[in-house]
């Protein structure tokens, strides 16, 4: 393709773009039509492998890093700047849905592809990149490979994590061929675009295409772990029983009532509980569950943990049950780069795409990328607003419209000096 050629009327191949989805899909699929890929199990190397061979296809230069995050390096004109980087995750939830994070890596690929097709020249190199568990539903917690990477966490500690079974991130890492050889760390990018599905109902409810979020909110994670007194459910009187689950159950409703009391942007949420001995005629003698804090103002977050963890001690010390309080995971509201979301904003109004400015209420590895680099998303509407579950999902027209403005987003930023 000449240089004369319009770089505004390039529109990537949706066509591609779906059958790249589909096929990413049919890996762990489940039979409700979602997909399970775990982070570093066998359908993620799988899925990994399929990756990697697509970015030898386009002789992109593929690097692993020691946390096994993969990137894709195009060449560009000006090779020495610092390229324009795009990507998400290929990880999902246990039975998740086929868009979360997988939608950005293929809608990069595509961009890659489209590049290639017209042989479109860049200045700046540009990147693709697919960061290892970024759900955080294996290995606790989410993010942790960008977080790595962007200096935030620690590689040791990281490679540390254990799953439910005891299984570490690192020698899962290695199980599967992905410790890679380079380091685990920052290297200069020019900027950063994530496209994600919104994986919330305000775009469908307000019928816009683009979602243009303008940061993330800041997310606290907490382990609560308290001991009852196990004990024979039948000759057991009710009185002066220590019953770890009935102590948790006080909690949980503390937390779901907690931000209707606080007000503003406050979400919190008790999303996974183990019970011991989890039988049914034995009083529950111990109980782990997590909380989940979030908001864009990250003292209210404080504020509300404040509340929930006086509350917390007493009803422990009232039914007595001795609690264990574990701070796991805590970070920032993420304020994008005014200037790439502004550019976000600009391409989907020239693409006649309706958008809508808001902010993530999902954590998204942009959060730890934009520590190190400018850093703005792109999304596209979840149909009723479901995801994390297998119905999760987006149309196809929707999906190749988001690749659309990332494609012009990447063209932007690496024509830049
Ligand atoms: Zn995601």
């Amino acid at each position: 393709m000449e240089d004369t050629v319009q770089l505004e009327d390039l529109r990537v191949n949706g066509e591609r773009l779906r059958q790249s989805l589909e096929e990413m899909a049919r890996i762990g699929a489940t039979p409700g039509g979602g997909v399970q890929r775990l982070a570093l199990s066998d359908e993620d190397k799988r899925a990994r492998d399929l990756l990697v061979e697509w970015l030898a296809e386009l002789e992109l230069e593929v690097t692993i890093d020691a946390m096994g995050n993969i990137f894709g390096r195009r060449a560009g004109r000006g090779d020495d700047l610092a390229p324009v980087m795009s990507g998400s995750h290929l990880d999902s939830q246990p039975r998740g849905g086929r868009f979360d994070g997988v939608l950005g890596v293929m809608g990069m690929l595509e961009v890659m592809r489209t590049l290639r097709d017209h042989e479109v020249e860049t200045r700046r190199p540009v990147a693709i990149a697919d960061w290892t568990n970024e759900e955080g539903s294996r290995f606790s917690p989410a993010m942790v490979a960008s977080g790595v990477w962007a200096g935030a966490l620690d590689l040791r500690w990281a490679c540390d994590r254990g799953d439910v079974d005891g299984k570490k991130l690192g020698e899962e890492l290695e199980r599967i061929g992905y410790r890679g050889d380079v380091p685990c760390q920052k290297f200069p990018v020019h900027a950063y675009y994530e496209y994600h599905i919104e994986q919330g109902p305000r775009l469908g409810r307000e019928g816009k295409l683009i979602g243009v979020p303008e940061g993330i909110v800041c997310l606290h994670w907490y382990d609560v772990y308290l001991k009852g007194e196990a004990n024979q459910v039948g000759p057991t009187p009710m009185e002066g029983r220590h019953d770890a689950l009935c102590a948790a159950a006080e909690m949980i409703l503390a937390v779901e009532a907690l931000p209707r009391e606080m007000g503003g942007n406050l979400v919190a949420t008790v999303g996974e509980i183990q019970n011991q001995p989890n039988s049914r005629n034995v009083i529950p003698g111990e109980v782990h569950f997590t909380v989940d804090i979030r908001s864009w103002e990250d003292d209210l977050a404080g504020r509300a943990w404040g509340v929930l963890e006086k509350e917390f001690r007493a009803v422990a010390e009232r039914r007595g049950c001795p609690v264990e309080i574990e701070e796991t995971w805590r970070v920032g509201h993420s304020s994008f780069d005014p200037t790439l979301v502004r550019r976000v904003q600009e391409i989907a109004d020239a693409l006649d795409y309706p958008s809508l400015k808001m902010v993530s209420g999902a954590g998204h590895d942009a959060s730890y990328v934009n520590q190190v680099c400018p850093a703005a998303m792109i999304f596209v509407p979840s149909i009723g607003g479901r995801s994390h579950v297998e119905v999760e999902d987006t149309t196809w027209e929707d999906c190749e419209a988001g690749a659309n403005v990332l494609l012009h987003c990447v063209l932007e930023s690496a024509a830049e000096g």
